[in-house]
């Protein structure tokens, strides 16, 4: 099968999740979308107002935010693959619980293994934990770390560079920074720090 067919098949099934309770108050799922052959994944959190009702990842403001962002270094939101840690809006967009972010570990897995991307980008410090869980954001945003066989850019989250003109700037010059391994995925590992085996397994 191919990589678009599996992930077509992977949303049918998150669209049906039951794994935890969201999904009772949520209006739609939101798998995510984009390319997928996409080099770069980017994680967000999870879904918000706009997102629920569309069943779209980065719909709302964040999102147009994001669009921004990704024009800044070239690139669209149909060459990349966006989603999210959590597939269904957590109520009145609290952060998501732990046994939610756990039940829904498993969907997120998967897409990463069959899109198989050069580079995750991670926006905010839900998908920053499921890498890096023992590192600050504040200290290594924007920095690039090779992971076994994925280069991983921590960055902060659209929203909150939404509420903070420090944090949009910071945001900004991240992107900025890593706009060529951005445009050349390939090159990724030339450029990050090693961070446990680098090279060598798989981390999808
Ligand atoms: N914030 C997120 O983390 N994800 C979305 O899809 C929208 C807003």
């Amino acid at each position: 099968m191919e990589k678009k067919e599996k992930l077509l098949e992977l949303a049918a099934q998150v669209e049906k999740c039951t794994r935890c309770d969201l999904y009772k108050s949520a209006n739609h799922a939101v798998p995510g979308e984009g390319s997928p052959t996409a080099e770069i994944v980017f994680i967000g959190e999870a879904p918000g107002f706009h997102e629920d009702a569309k069943g779209l990842p980065f719909v709302g403001n964040a999102g147009k935010y994001l669009d921004l962002l990704l024009s800044k270094v070239g690139l669209k939101r149909e060459e990349v693959f966006i989603t999210n840690v959590v597939k269904h809006r957590p109520p009145q967009n609290r952060d998501p619980a732990p046994n939610e972010v756990v039940a829904c570990n498993g969907w997120l897995d998967a897409q990463l293994s069959i899109i198989s991307p050069k580079i995750i980008v991670t926006l905010g410090k839900w998908s920053l934990n499921r890498y890096l869980p023992q590192k600050k954001i504040s200290e290594i945003h924007g920095e690039p770390f090779q992971i076994q066989n994925v280069v991983v850019i921590p960055m902060y989250h659209p929203a909150a560079a939404l509420r903070s003109s420090k944090l949009a700037a910071e945001l900004e010059d991240d992107f900025l920074k890593n706009k060529r391994l951005m445009q050349k995925p390939q090159l990724a590992g030339q450029t990050a720090q090693s961070l446990g085996e680098s090279g060598q397994g798989s981390l999808f």
